[in-house]
C-alpha cells in the first residue's frame, strides 16, 4: 500500500519548493473521514484516495491537485461537506473535488458511438479545470486495479465505461500510459480468455524479446547505412488491447498473431523513405498485401508513413513503419489526428485544436520546476460553445451554449417543441428560457394546448427551433390571412352582387389563382388577407367567369341576398394598397383623423384602426400590423372622450355644453358626478371631426371659469 511518504517523497523530488503541508493537511482530514470504512478489497477506504494521489505525482501535479487526489470521495461517501472542505483546503482544491464528485454521479448507459463521443465531451466541458480530469483519470485507474472485487456484472459495466469514456479521454489528454492501462485491464475484464492467451504469448516470447529488438535495430541501422540512409530505429511491444484491436480487425486467431513488436524507421526524406523500404523489402520477405503507403495517399487526419510488414530474422511477422521526422511529429503531437485514427472517425478541426493544445500543456508542464505557471492556464472552458445535458433516460445531447428549454424540446421532437408548456431540470421546474447547463437532466412537460410563440424566438438558439417556430408562425398567419381574405372577399361579391358557393374550393376563384400565378384558389384569398391584392382586382377577373352562372341558377337568391346588403360604411380611412378592407375603430384609443394611426389585422373581425401609441400596438405581434391613412370625408365624425373636473358650480355644465355646440361637436354622452371633496368630475363622448378639432375643444373648456383640468381619456 502506498504511504502518505511515498507521495510526498515524489512531489519533492520533481518539485523540492513544494508546500506539501497541504497535501498532509489533506491525508489527516481524509483519514478522519473515511476512517472505518473498508473497500471491497478489505483494506481501509483510505488506500484508495492514496493511490490516486500516487498517480498524480506520477504525472507530476501540483501540491493542490494531489490534496484534491486525496480528498476526492469525501464528499460523495462521507458526510464532508463542500464548504468545510472550501474552508480548510481552499477554493480550488474544492473546486476539483466538487468536478470529480459531479462526475462521478453520473451514469453512462449507453455506449454507442455519437453517444461515448458527447458523453467524453461533456465530461471535458464540466470541468473547467482540466486538473478534475486528472484526477478522475487516476482514481479510474486505480478503481479498474482494483476490479476484481466486484461482482461480475459491475466488472463489466464499469470496465465497458471505461474503455467508452475513460481510456480515450487519457488518449486525448496524450497520457497514452493511462490509455493503455486503463485498455489492457478492460480487456481483462471484458475478454478474459483472450487477454490470458495474448499475455501467455507475450510472456512465452518475453526472454527473447529484448535480444530481437536489439538485434533488429542493429541490422537496420547497418543494412540503411549501406545506402547511406541514417536513421533512428524505435522498437517497441504493442500493448495487449492493440493485440487484440488488430486480432479482430484481420479475423485473427491470437496464435496467429506473430507482429507482437513494431519498429519505427525515421528517415530525413521522403525519398529515404521509399529507398528504406525498398531495402528493408530486400532483406526481408514482405507480408503480401500488408503494405500501404500513406505517404502519397494520407490519412484524412494528416497521418502519413509507410507500413509494412515483413518475415524478420527470426522469420517472425514484425511490422515496420517508415516515416521523417516532421511526419513522426505530426504523428505523435497531434493528439487528436491520432485519436481519429484509432477511432476510424471524423474530428472536427476544433476539436484537434483543442486537445493538441491540451496535450502541449501536459507535456510542458513536464518540464517546469515550479508548476505555479502551469497552474494558471489549467483553468479553461474547453467546450466554450457547447454544453451537454441528459435526456430523463440518459441520454446525452449537445447544444450551443446559451440553448433554451424550448431548444431542447425542439431537438426531441419538433412537436415536443411546439407543445412544450414547461420544463424540469433536476426534478424541479425552471422557465421555458431557462439556459441548458452542463450535466443538467432535462424533462419537457408538454399541453396539448400549448403552442409557439413569437417570444421564443428571442431566445432560442439552434436553428432547428427557429426553423420550426418560424414556420409555425407562419402558418398560423396563413390560416388567419385566409379567413380574413375570405370575408373581405365575400363582401367585395356581395357589393357586385356576385356569390360564389364555396369559396376555397370554387372553379372559377382556382381559375383567377393561376392566372395570378398562385397554386390554389387559398394562395390566392391569404393573399387578399395579407392585404397584397386587393379584392377588385379578384372580383374583376371573376365577374366574367361568373355571370353566366349567375344568371342560370342564382337569379332570386342574388337579387335578395343584395338588396339586404347596405352600402360599404364611410369609415374615412384606407388600408395601404388594398381598399374594401373590413375596418373598425379600436375603442381603447378611439383614434382622430390628424393623429397617427395603424392597423391590426385581427382573427376574424378585420382590420381594426389604433391610435399608433396606443399600448396594445406597442405589445402587438409586429407581423399582423398593416399600414393605413386617414381619408376622411365631410361627413365623416369620430368619438372622443374627455374627463373634465370641476369646481362645483352651478351653470358650469351649461358652460361646457356651450363650447361643444359653438366648436360644433356633438355630445353622444354625459355624465357628471360630485367627488368626496365636492369637486365635479364630468365624463363627456362627444363625436369630432378631427384631431384639431378636439384639441381646439380642449383648449377653450379649459379657459372656463371654474374648470379645473380637461383630459382625453384614449384608455377604456
Ligand atoms: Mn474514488
Amino acid at each position: 500500500m502506498i504511504r502518505l511518504n511515498d507521495i510526498t517523497s515524489q512531489v519533492l523530488s520533481y518539485h523540492p519548493k513544494a508546500d506539501i503541508e497541504l497535501i498532509e493537511k489533506a491525508y489527516v482530514y481524509s483519514a478522519k473521514v473515511h476512517q472505518g470504512q473498508i473497500r471491497l478489497s478489505g483494506e481501509p477506504y483510505l488506500s484508495h484516495p492514496l493511490e490516486a494521489a500516487y498517480i498524480l505525482t506520477q504525472l507530476r501535479m501540483d501540491v493542490v491537485c494531489i490534496a484534491a487526489g486525496l480528498l476526492h470521495d469525501v464528499i460523495e461517501d462521507t458526510h464532508a461537506e463542500l464548504e468545510e472542505i472550501s474552508g480548510l483546503f481552499g477554493e480550488e482544491t474544492a473546486n476539483i473535488v466538487d468536478g470529480v464528485t459531479k462526475i462521478s454521479k453520473i451514469h453512462f448507459k449507453s455506449s454507442k458511438h455519437r453517444q461515448a463521443e458527447n458523453v467524453r465531451k461533456m465530461i471535458l466541458a464540466m470541468s473547467t479545470d482540466i486538473r478534475v480530469i486528472l484526477v478522475k483519470l487516476a482514481d479510474r485507474l486505480h478503481n479498474m486495479r482494483t476490479l476484481g472485487f466486484q461482482s461480475e456484472e459491475k466488472q463489466r459495466a464499469i470496465a465497458t465505461e471505461t474503455l467508452d469514456i475513460y481510456a480515450p479521454l487519457a488518449g486525448r489528454m496524450g497520457i497514452h500510459w493511462i490509455k493503455s492501462s486503463l485498455e489492457d485491464l478492460c480487456l481483462f475484464y471484458l475478454e478474459p480468455e483472450i487477454y490470458t492467451s495474448i499475455k501467455s504469448l507475450t510472456a512465452r516470447r518475453q526472454s527473447e524479446m529484448g535480444d530481437f529488438m536489439k538485434r533488429v535495430q542493429d541490422i537496420l541501422t547497418e543494412e540503411l547505412a549501406k545506402v547511406n540512409i541514417s536513421v533512428t530505429i524505435k522498437g517497441r511491444q504493442k500493448h495487449f488491447y492493440s493485440i487484440y484491436k488488430k486480432m479482430i480487425a484481420q479475423d485473427l486467431e491470437v496464435s496467429q498473431v506473430y507482429d507482437i513488436l513494431a519498429f519505427r524507421v525515421i528517415v530525413n526524406s521522403i525519398k529515404e523513405c521509399y529507398e528504406a523500404l525498398g531495402h528493408i523489402h530486400s532483406i526481408w520477405k514482405p507480408v503480401s498485401k500488408r503494405f500501404k503507403d500513406y505517404i502519397s495517399v494520407p490519412k484524412a487526419n494528416m497521418y502519413q508513413s509507410l507500413h509494412t510488414t515483413v518475415f524478420g530474422p527470426m522469420k517472425e511477422r514484425m511490422e515496420v513503419q517508415i516515416r521523417t521526422w516532421e511526419m513522426h511529429h505530426v504523428a505523435e503531437s497531434g493528439i487528436a489526428a491520432h485519436w481519429k485514427y484509432k477511432e476510424g472517425r471524423a474530428v472536427q478541426k476544433a476539436d484537434e485544436k483543442r486537445f493538441t493544445w491540451l496535450k502541449e500543456l501536459l507535456d510542458w508542464q513536464k518540464n517546469l520546476d515550479d508548476p505555479q505557471e502551469f497552474l494558471e492556464t489549467v483553468k479553461m472552458d474547453l467546450f466554450p460553445d457547447e454544453v451537454y445535458v441528459f435526456t430523463p433516460t440518459g441520454e446525452v445531447k449537445s447544444f450551443p451554449k446559451g440553448a433554451t428549454m424550448i431548444d431542447f424540446a425542439y431537438s426531441i421532437h419538433s412537436e415536443v417543441g411546439e407543445k412544450c408548456s414547461g420544463a424540469k431540470v433536476d426534478g424541479r421546474m425552471v422557465p421555458l428560457r431557462a439556459e441548458l447547463k452542463n450535466g443538467n437532466i432535462v424533462e419537457v412537460i408538454t399541453s396539448p394546448k400549448q403552442h409557439p410563440s413569437k417570444d421564443w424566438l428571442n431566445f432560442v438558439k439552434t436553428s432547428k427551433a427557429k426553423t420550426k417556430i418560424r414556420q409555425w408562425i407562419k402558418t398560423q398567419g396563413k390560416e388567419e390571412s385566409v379567413s380574413l381574405g375570405r370575408s373581405i372577399l365575400e363582401k367585395a361579391l356581395q357589393h357586385e352582387r356576385l356569390t360564389v358557393p364555396n369559396l376555397l374550393k370554387s372553379e372559377q376563384v382556382t381559375a383567377v389563382a393561376k392566372e395570378l400565378s398562385f397554386q390554389t384558389g387559398e394562395d390566392l384569398i391569404a393573399e387578399i388577407g395579407f392585404g397584397k391584392i386587393s379584392p377588385n382586382q379578384v372580383v374583376g377577373r371573376l365577374r366574367p367567369k361568373l355571370v353566366d352562372n349567375e344568371e342560370a341558377h342564382q337569379g332570386l337568391v342574388s337579387k335578395v341576398v343584395s338588396r339586404f346588403t347596405r352600402p360599404k360604411p364611410d369609415v374615412g380611412i384606407k388600408v395601404d394598397g388594398v381598399s374594401d378592407m373590413l375596418l373598425h375603430f379600436a375603442n381603447c384609443c378611439q383614434p382622430l383623423p390628424g393623429e397617427k394611426v395603424v392597423g391590426f389585422i385581427t382573427r376574424g373581425s378585420g382590420v381594426a384602426i389604433h391610435n399608433a401609441n396606443c399600448r396594445h400596438i406597442k405589445e402587438a405581434d409586429p407581423d399582423r400590423l398593416v399600414a393605413v391613412t386617414w381619408e376622411p370625408t365631410e361627413k365623416s365624425t369620430y368619438p372622443a372622450k374627455l374627463r373634465i373636473s370641476t369646481v362645483e358650480g352651478k351653470g358650469i355644465l351649461a358652460d361646457i355644453s356651450t363650447v361643444f355646440s359653438q366648436k360644433d361637436a356633438n355630445i353622444v354622452q354625459a355624465e357628471v358626478k360630485t367627488t368626496v371633496d365636492n369637486k365635479g368630475i364630468a365624463l363627456f363622448t362627444i363625436e369630432v371631426e378631427n384631431y384639431d378639432q378636439l384639441q381646439d375643444i380642449i383648449r377653450t373648456i379649459k379657459k372656463v371659469r371654474n374648470v379645473l383640468a380637461v383630459e382625453r381619456l384614449q384608455d377604456a
